[in-house]
């Protein structure tokens, strides 16, 4: 089969791995608008259900991605005016850069053509293929050029974000919220490698306003949101790309939906036929589950119609619940001010329930690990936890099960 993937993200590289692996005489070519190395965004975190579905695909990419991922250990919680509060959990994460790095050499080691500042512009022009994966992103040209088909629809968020990096290097996922004489403005943070974190900021569109981020160019408004969070920065700057190109990195977050996502022999994968919201940090990892189910499907020896439709429909009912979970989170940090004014371990746990639906037991656990030798029992139980799921992965002899845990 002849496949041509627009766009070389997470989606596409990840589906022409799978594809080839399943076999290996489809000659897939996957076409990317940027030089080899860059791409947008900062690092990016996952959980262990990614972890299981890679390993379970393909052994090689995924103990790459472990290998490279920073490991992190519950969640902290900075509020002016309230003392540090603590959320169970642990998760990984992994730089952009280094996840497209690491599935585009095993694309290529697979005998992938990948074709990089190749923008597609004109469906037309692109040579004849059996199928077409539109894997070109959340303002996926293909997707608007057939829109009344696909029935997009796009969904602009009220809250403002900007995504930034720094080298200060937090120890853990951190949710820090300042009050300004403008209102809150707060970040979502982790680690990603030795020497980077993520730094996302996102305010209200009143405050954002009132503290003149309208107005400021990129450079300028860095300056101020270091200047707001100085406390948490360790004396290291915030970093915005876009302050060497000028514009801004301010946006409001688009939840794009697609009635069907396949017309004739093009099919939607990953943020071109949904976008899940940064709240719930989802997004590629649902990306790289509709690579799965897509090369699943392509590999059936059911008819390529009948294949296209049994993937949508599996993914369609996947999606379902973290959609509506990430629809709920984003609402939580647009209602802010509901939340603001509660006690510290109100409001962590506030937070961590924002999708509204733990059991009273976990308010209960919450509320009594906050002293520091309940806490660490729990950190040791969830660790425990990690390190055994990591042992039923089939790890090749000799390769760590557990490095750099944060
Ligand atoms: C602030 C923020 C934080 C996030 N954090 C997380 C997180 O922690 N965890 C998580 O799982 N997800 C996260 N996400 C979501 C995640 O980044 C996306 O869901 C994911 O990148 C989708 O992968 P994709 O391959 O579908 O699209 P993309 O990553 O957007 O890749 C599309 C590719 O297509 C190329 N392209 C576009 N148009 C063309 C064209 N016409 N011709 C050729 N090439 C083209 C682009 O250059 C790009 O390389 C975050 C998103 C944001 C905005």
């Amino acid at each position: 089969m002849r496949i041509t993937c627009v766009g070389g993200g997470p989606a596409g590289l990840y589906f022409s791995v799978l594809a080839k692996l399943a076999d290996p005489s489809h000659e897939i070519t996957v076409l990317e608008r940027n030089p080899v190395g860059v791409t947008w965004g900062w690092g990016v975190v996952f959980w262990d259900d990614l972890l299981d579905d890679l390993f379970r695909y393909d052994k090689v990419s995924a103990e790459r991605i472990w290998e490279s991922a920073r490991k992190w250990d519950e969640y902290e919680v900075r509020a002016t005016g309230k003392p540090v509060t603590h959320l169970a959990g642990y998760g990984f994460s992994l730089g952009r850069h280094r996840l497209l790095e690491i599935l585009a050499e095993r694309a290529l080691e697979l005998g992938v053509t990948i074709s990089y500042q190749d923008e597609l512009s004109d469906i037309a022009a692109l040579p004849p293929a059996d199928l077409v994966v539109a894997c070109d992103g959340a303002r996926s040209r293909i997707r608007d050029s057939a829109a009344e088909h696909f029935g997009a629809e796009v969904e602009v968020a009220s809250n403002k974000y900007i995504w930034l990096g720094t080298p200060h290097v937090f120890d853990t996922f951190t949710f820090g919220f300042e009050k300004t004489p403008a209102g809150w403005i707060w970040f979502h943070a982790y680690p990603f490698n030795s020497s980077t974190s993520t730094f996302i900021v996102e305010c209200q569109p009143s405050t954002w306003a009132a503290l003149g981020f309208d107005s400021l160019d990129a450079r300028a408004g860095t300056a101020k949101l270091q200047e707001i969070f100085a406390k948490h920065l360790g004396g290291q700057p915030l970093i915005d790309h876009r302050a060497e190109v000028g514009g801004t990195g301010w946006l409001n977050f688009r939840r794009v939906t697609a009635q069907r996502w396949d017309h004739g022999n093009v099919v939607l994968m990953g943020d071109s036929a949904h976008t899940t919201h940064f709240a719930i940090g989802s997004g590629t990892k649902l990306a790289m589950q509709d690579a799965m189910a897509l090369a699943d499907a392509v590999a059936s020896r059911d008819a390529l119609p009948v294949a296209l439709e049994r993937y949508e429909h599996r993914r369609k009912a996947a999606l379902a619940p973290l959609q509506k979970a990430a629809r709920a989170s984003s609402a939580w940090f647009e209602r802010f001010e509901e939340y603001a004014d509660l006690p510290a371990k109100r409001f962590s746990y506030a937070l961590s329930n924002r999708r509204g639906e733990y059991a009273t037991w976990r308010y209960l656990l919450h509320m009594s690990t906050q002293t520091r030798v309940l806490r660490t029992v729990l950190r040791w139980t969830l660790s425990a936890r990690r390190w055994s799921r990591a042992r039923k992965r089939p790890v090749t002899p000799g390769r760590p099960m557990l490095t750099n845990t944060a």
